[in-house]
Formats: structure tokens, C-alpha cells, sequence
């Protein structure tokens, strides 16, 4: 193992000369939106650095970026876009930390220099977003696992924290199916109508909180 993270470095240094020389010339969009997502935050535009959070979508954000934007009522600073895109995350409970994960470098100029160049599952080598691997993460715990992973364990427990988690709770990050889409839009309804946040943890319902007050009322009255 010992030769495999130079042979990375020169494969990323590779990738980053490619896309840097490409920026100016016809880049197919798609292609470049489909490899930033997996790199920039899609709140803040900055890169990924740790920690990030996903929310219900599989989207990848820096945590300080969500962090920022919930602190912002107004949202002035944020773009129309952004505010419809992202207006779902209203709580931190609508994002999960993710676990599992940590960043990827590659030499600089100066032999001291390490420039981050996205984010590795630590399960496997591959840096997110770079192969046609598929990660999800699983909730509650945030590990990030290739989905290839998690089809070794038939009674669903986390292979990297062995807690138990049921299969409606296992997110394609970045999700590029429909069908993934849609299963993930079934689940936020459904959990929705528990009154949970996506991250399971219940919801102070306002029918609960009238109930109580109601409650309160009739003590009073007493
Ligand atoms: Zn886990």
C-alpha cells in the first residue's frame, strides 16, 4: 500500500491540471456540475472541507454554511436560487453531520504545500465523487459508505459503528436516479407526518404544544 498514495497524488495532480486548463474552453457543463458537487459546498461555494452535513436530498454542505445560514433569518446575502433550492433546512436537525470521511490532498509547488482536492470515504480509496462508485450514509450514525458496501450486510447494521439503521434511512449522496429522488421525497412526507426531522429526532408539533396549552388551561380553570 505503501506506493498507492504517491500514484494518487500524481492522478489527482492530473485531475487538477485538467480542470484548470479546461475552464476556459467548452466544458461540458454537466460533467463539471456533477464532479463540483461532490467538491464545492452548495451553500457557500466554497470547497468541502470538514466538517460537512448532508440534509434529506444527499446534498454535501460545509457545516459552518449551514451553520451561517440558519444564523440568517433574512437571508439577504443568499440568492433567490438558493433560498427556494435550500429552504427545507431550517434547523440543524434538518442536516446530519457525516461521519466516515476525510480529506484528500495533493502535493503543492513547494514540497509543503498540500492543496485539499475533495473529501475520501474511508472505506476504499477512491476520492467522492471521482469514480462511478455510489456512497450513501446512513442515519442516524453519518457514516459514509459505498452502497456496494452495505449489500454485504444482510441484517442492517453499520459496518463502521455496527448500530442498526433501517433501509428507508440509508441516503444516496448526490443522488443522480430519479428514482432515488423519489424515494427520498417519499421519506422527508413520511417522516414529516411523524412529526420527525430528517435526522429522526421528534418534531415539537404545534397540535402537541396546543394540546398542552389546552391542558395547561383547563388546570388553571380549576
Ligand atoms: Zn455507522
Amino acid at each position: 500500500m505503501g506506493n498507492d498514495g504517491g500514484s494518487i497524488n500524481k492522478a489527482h495532480n492530473l485531475k487538477l491540471t485538467f480542470e484548470t486548463s479546461s475552464k476556459n474552453e467548452s466544458l461540458d457543463v454537466k460533467e463539471f456540475n456533477d464532479n463540483s458537487k461532490w467538491k464545492i459546498c452548495r451553500l457557500s461555494g466554497k470547497k468541502l472541507r470538514l466538517p460537512v452535513v448532508s440534509d434529506y436530498k444527499g446534498n454535501i454542505f460545509n457545516k459552518d454554511a449551514v451553520l451561517e445560514w440558519l444564523l440568517s433569518p433574512s437571508k439577504e446575502e443568499y440568492s433567490q436560487e438558493l433560498i427556494k433550492k435550500f429552504a427545507h433546512i431550517k434547523k440543524l436537525n434538518d442536516v446530519i453531520e457525516l461521519q466516515n470521511l476525510e480529506e484528500a490532498y495533493c502535493k503543492g509547488e513547494e514540497d509543503e504545500d498540500l492543496i485539499p482536492i475533495g473529501l475520501k470515504c474511508k472505506f476504499g480509496d477512491d476520492l467522492l465523487g471521482s469514480s462511478s462508485l455510489q456512497y450513501v450514509y446512513l442515519i442516524p450514525c453519518g457514516d459514509v459508505l459505498p452502497r456496494d458496501a452495505l449489500n454485504l450486510t444482510k441484517n442492517s447494521v453499520c459496518p463502521v459503528c455496527q448500530s442498526n439503521f433501517e433501509n428507508k434511512n440509508l441516503i444516496p449522496l448526490n443522488p443522480t436516479f430519479l428514482d432515488d429522488e423519489y424515494k427520498l421525497q417519499q421519506r422527508i412526507n413520511e417522516l414529516d407526518l411523524q412529526h420527525k426531522f430528517h435526522n429522526l429526532k421528534p418534531k415539537g408539533s404545534k397540535k402537541k404544544r396546543r394540546r398542552n396549552e389546552k391542558q395547561l388551561g383547563k388546570i388553571a380553570k380549576r
